[in-house]
């Protein structure tokens, strides 16, 4: 598709870092699945992947840590 931000790029598949802070807490997932802008590097998540990755953030700050990384495809 096309990029949204600049207007010009179009979007490829490939994959972000997404950081996630809630409540003191931060949490990383790497390697998540996104259309990257071949122009600006402007990255679009599917709203899917989004709200699994909510999830799985709440889930890991009751559980109390304080910061986390992991990758996507052990959340998923
Ligand atoms: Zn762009």
């Amino acid at each position: 598709m096309k990029c949204m931000i600049c207007k010009h790029g179009e979007t490829k598949v490939g994959s972000t870092t997404i950081t996630l802070e809630k409540e003191g807490s931060t949490i990383v997932f790497k390697e998540v699945p996104a259309q990257v802008c071949d122009n600006c590097g402007e990255t679009y998540i599917d709203d899917a992947i989004t709200k699994k990755l909510l999830q799985k953030a709440r889930e890991i700050i009751k559980s109390g840590v304080e910061v986390d990384i992991r990758k996507y495809e052990k959340v998923a």
